[in-house]
């Protein structure tokens, strides 16, 4: 499936009515450069399970959790994970194996310990269709 925004709204909107669909247990993995958009898309889908609180990227903690909405919401970003290890230091498969939902931006750096069944996403950018497109490409992994 592919969508195409041309706005941080249309990819938070894209990302919410997903979020408002989302079944517990499925796992997004979100992958892009730097600034494509990554966190505008997981505000989006908290937004859509009903979490109002403001999503930032973790930046000092790998997962960040949301227990107010339809479900849990556990929000990853990998980014900086020096080891493999700090994953299994914080007990990632309760997240992945459990009843919310994942989403994990920079997803490709922890590639061996994604689940088998997953939603992947990758946002890329097309300066030649402006500087605000995005192409988002959702594809359900059945490993
Ligand atoms: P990432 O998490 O991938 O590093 P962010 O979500 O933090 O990226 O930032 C994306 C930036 O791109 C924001 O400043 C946002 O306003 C901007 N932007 C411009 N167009 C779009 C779009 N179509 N979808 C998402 N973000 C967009
Ligand atoms: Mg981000």
């Amino acid at each position: 499936m592919i969508y195409e925004t041309n706005s941080p709204e249309e990819t938070f909107d894209l990302a919410r009515r997903l979020g408002e669909e989302a079944q517990p247990g499925t796992v997004y993995t979100l992958t892009g450069d730097l600034g494509v958009g990554k966190t505008v898309f997981a505000q989006g889908l908290a937004r859509g399970l009903g979490i109002e609180e403001a999503i930032n990227s973790p930046t000092f903690t790998i997962v960040q959790v949301y227990d107010e909405g339809r479900l849990p919401f556990y929000h990853f970003d990998v980014y900086r994970i020096g080891d493999i290890e700090e994953m299994e230091e914080i007990g990632y498969e309760d997240y992945f194996y459990g009843d919310g939902v994942c989403l994990v931006e920079w997803a490709e750096l922890i590639e061996e310990l994604l689940p088998q069944k997953r939603v992947a996403l990758v946002i890329e950018k097309d300066l030649q269709k402006g500087f605000d497109y995005r192409r988002i490409t959702l594809q359900e992994v059945m490993e």
